[in-house]
């Protein structure tokens, strides 16, 4: 149970030193409790004390690690129920299974699928993240052999999947420095796993037929100090699986039930043999409230959706997503081409830039920083304004490189252009079209 705000208090030194960033160590302890703080804020904190507030801090669902590097998976570490009550921290990841039992040439091709099923959008590389390998042979060597394979053809983290902890064992021999997530502890087999999960510090999935047995699983699994924990509530139809993971995240946060404070595992996959079904069913995890979705397959057409469903679920409601300011260069632009600019809304950048790249018109494309806002918005907030636009061109370095000194706006930002022609001496100021779509006619027909 996390501490409150007076009972962190107790803990620290109550020197009022400051040097957290507030003044006293009461405010402190207040802004630990509702998650504002970091305990690192504060560097006096005795090491007794440090241990007792680590509980503190932690998010109600306590974060997993899966892989290393840059691939490694973060999930979990979720502190809302709603997206709009603040975020939601770490996108589930999306996985691939492959069994042990297909044809070499089918687990070539998923592995293939893997790498190759990446998409550009806004800025942001979306692809999946796992490769989840099942043990349906029963033979460890032929186990093992697919798991080496799997290392060896992708850089994504992997999942073992058996309930025979020699099965596990033999994955682990070729995989452990990947820190692959073991799938699964159960009733049966729990010390023999919790102990492959100890000795290689890898991650282990739980699997109970209920939510009162996954409880107690995890229970005996922290008692070992194993608190890298993903569970599966073994629910395989919709309904039950949905409601399981709404009462494991309401648990975990609004009764602040330790033992299921971990993120979840699901398997839309086992619960229908229709793949477009099983893709709705995997948008309903991304939504609610899956750590990890193991899909049977990756097709494109749905694989896409589920992606994109992600990445707008997991961003900040509170903060639009920005392209960095500064000067792009479109289509191999020169000193005569076009020089256009717009807000550094990501969205209003993508389209402003991907239609000036249909033109094929060589252009300059000037990004100014408005917190995000679309070109109207920032307008209307006075962030994208003659007086703050002008400062920007003059500074940007875009008068090194053009001889053409003509600046095309936004349409919306008609009203400024006047006070650009002052503000801006030696530019002549060109409205441009207001919407997107426009801008390669527009172009198009531009004269130096
Ligand atoms: Fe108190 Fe630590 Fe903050 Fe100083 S740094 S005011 S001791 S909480």
């Amino acid at each position: 149970m996390p501490l409150t705000g007076i009972e962190i208090f107790k803990l620290l030194p109550k020197t009022n030193c400051g040097e957290c960033g507030v003044p006293t160590c009461l405010a402190f302890a207040m802004n630990m409790a509702s998650g504002k703080v970091e305990l690192s804020a504060c560097p006096y904190v005795s090491e007794e004390a440090r241990v007792k507030l680590e509980e503190a801090s932690a998010p109600p669902i306590l974060p997993v690690t899966i892989g290393v590097g840059d691939r490694a998976l973060k999930i979990g570490g979720e502190t809302v129920m709603f997206r709009h009550e603040k975020r939601f921290e770490n996108p589930p990841g999306l996985a691939i299974l492959i069994s042990d039992t297909m044809a070499d040439a089918e687990i070539n091709a998923r592995l293939e699928k893997c790498q190759q099923l990446q998409y550009q959008r806004v800025g942001i590389t979306l692809r999946p993240e796992l490769v989840a390998v099942k043990c349906e042979s029963g033979d460890a060597v032929k186990f093992e052999a697919v798991v080496n394979k799997v290392k060896q053809n992708s850089d994504c983290g992997i999942i073992l999947m058996s309930t025979n902890p020699d099965i596990l064992a033999a994955g682990l021999k070729v995989c452990a420095d990947r820190k692959p997530l073991l799938y699964a502890a159960t009733e049966d087999n729990l010390d023999k796993v919790a102990s492959l999960a100890r000795e290689s510090s890898c991650p282990v999935a739980v699997k109970a037929s209920s939510l009162e047995g996954l409880a107690q699983l995890t229970g005996k699994l922290t008692e070992v100090g194993i608190k890298n924990i993903v569970l599966d509530s073994g629910s395989r139809t919709i309904r039950q699986a949905f409601e399981d993971q709404v009462i494991i995240r309401s648990s975990a946060l609004n009764n602040k039930f330790r033992p299921l404070g971990f993120p979840t595992i699901t398997f839309p996959g086992e619960m229908t043999d229709n793949p477009m079904k099983e893709a709705v069913i995997a948008s309903i995890f991304v939504a609610k409230y899956g750590g990890i979705i193991v899909l049977s397959d990756f097709q494109g057409e749905s694989l896409f959706p589920l992606l994109v469903e992600r990445m707008n679920i997991y961003t900040d409601p509170q903060r639009p997503l920005a392209t960095a300011e500064g000067i792009y260069e479109i289509n191999n632009p020169d000193e005569n081409s076009p020089v256009l600019i717009t807000s550094n809304f990501s969205l209003t950048y993508f389209i402003v830039s991907g239609e000036i790249e249909n033109s094929k018109v060589p252009s300059w494309l000037l990004v100014k920083d408005t917190e995000g806002l679309s070109v109207l918005t920032a307008w209307a907030a006075g962030k994208f304004s003659a007086d703050i636009i002008a400062p920007f061109v003059k500074k940007c370095g875009i008068e090194d490189k053009v001889k053409n000194h003509k600046l095309v706006i936004p349409g919306y930002l008609a009203p400024e252009s006047g006070g650009l022609e002052e503000e801006l001496p030696g530019w002549e100021i060109l409205v441009g079209p207001r919407e997107g779509a426009h801008i390669p006619a527009y172009l198009k027909a531009w004269k130096p």
